[in-house]
């Protein structure tokens, strides 16, 4: 596996009016080509102060962002553009052009960007597909559910085709439903594109399926693995104050009382299967 992005001793802190607040702590991690990265933590410890550090929107006040090989901090800020390019951000408000059509909102980058309009149309409809919102193209973000807007949003961001989409929270503003739906069109991306995805979210369901993750807290990651490794530890997430998926919490429950079943049980078929035994 190749890293996209490695972070080394980061820290960041923010002077604000009534003191200091270190956002990071000596933060060191590594991103690998093609994974979805999942970030999880409470409210305020420091999950977008990361990801805003990945492309430097934030500078950390110590330690070194590389991306691509290439360390952010000694680029020009010509070359520091270009490489912001290759990282996409999503964020919770989707950013979407009212007067504009699905598919012209989609082409609207490229169109910036100078590519030719059939080539943008080109890209914009094989999006569209991806995320499942063919039927979509022509309609107006108005006439669109959040889930669906959100959707429309992520393609537009992947029309550049970045190497990496950063996601703050794509799915604190949905409804179940549209939660599912942003979930898959982005394990959809993932797939199809091969497109590296940090995915920040205090839903824990939706990094069950993410090849790593992390817990932050307090400006420290805290918790590092894989889904299984990170919610074996049901007592060490409920120590950060963190909920756990439902069968996650009833197979540890069932273990506690006696019944033989493993650790880091994440979906039901896993329990229902483990429980058969
Ligand atoms: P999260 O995304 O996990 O909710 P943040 O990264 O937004 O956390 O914030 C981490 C800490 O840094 C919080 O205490 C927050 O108040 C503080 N913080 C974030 N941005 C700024 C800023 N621009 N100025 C001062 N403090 C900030």
């Amino acid at each position: 596996m190749e890293p996209i992005i490695e972070l080394t001793h980061v820290s960041k802190t923010f002077h604000a009016q009534n003191g200091e607040v270190e956002a990071l702590r000596d933060i060191s991690l590594s991103i690998e080509k093609g994974d979805i990265f999942g970030i999880i933590g409470l409210s305020g410890a420091g999950k977008s102060t990361l990801v805003r550090c990945l492309n430097l929107l934030e500078k950390p006040t110590d330690g070194e962002v590389v991306v691509n090989g290439n360390s952010l901090m000694s680029l020009s800020n010509k070359q520091l553009r270009k490489e912001r390019q290759r990282i996409g951000m999503i964020f919770q408000h989707f950013n979407l052009l009212m007067q504009r059509t699905v598919l012209d909102n989609i082409c609207f980058p490229l169109e910036i960007a100078g590519v030719k309009k059939s080539e943008a149309r080109k890209r914009a409809l094989e999006l569209l597909e991806v995320v499942d919102l063919s039927e979509k193209a022509k309609a107006y973000p108005a006439q669109l559910s959040g889930g669906q807007k959100q959707r429309v949003a992520i393609a537009g961001v992947m029309a550049m085709r970045p190497q990496c989409i950063v996601l703050d929270e794509p799915t604190a503003m949905l409804d179940p439903n549209g939660r599912k739906e942003v979930l898959e069109a982005v394990h959809q991306l993932n797939r199809q594109e091969n497109v590296t995805v940090v995915l920040i979210t205090h839903y824990m369901e939706e990094v069950i399926d993410a090849d790593r993750v992390v817990v932050m807290d307090d400006g420290h990651v805290v918790m590092e693995g894989t889904p299984k490794e990170i919610f074996s530890q049901v007592e060490t997430l409920k120590k950060y104050r963190l909920d756990v998926p439902q069968v996650t919490l009833l197979a540890h429950e069932l273990k506690q009382s006696g019944v033989d079943i493993p650790d880091g049980i994440l979906t039901t078929e896993e329990l229902v299967n483990a429980l058969c035994q």
